[in-house]
């Protein structure tokens, strides 16, 4: 299992997560931001453990997001 942890607050909505993770990530018309799929809000930080197969994409997204409000943790499960 991997985390997904977002800080959404801080998303400009340029789209880049949603190219390379459509699985998991979608945009907000509402609001211009970016949704994490499944995920939980604790005081604007969402996050979300879903299967190692999801890893490389969001890795990607992470690494491209100009905010740098994605993080993937690996979890010794
Ligand atoms: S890549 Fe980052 S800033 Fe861009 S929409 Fe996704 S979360 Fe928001």
């Amino acid at each position: 299992m991997i985390q997904i942890t977002y800080q959404r607050g801080k998303c400009i909505g340029c789209n880049y997560c949603i190219e390379l993770a459509p699985d998991r990530w979608r945009m907000n018309k509402k609001d211009g931001r970016s949704l994490l799929l499944g995920a939980k809000n604790k005081k604007g930080f969402y996050t979300v453990k879903v299967n190692d197969t999801e890893y490389e994409a969001n890795k990607a997204s992470a690494k491209v997001c100009p905010m740098k409000i994605i993080h993937i943790n690996k979890l010794n499960k």
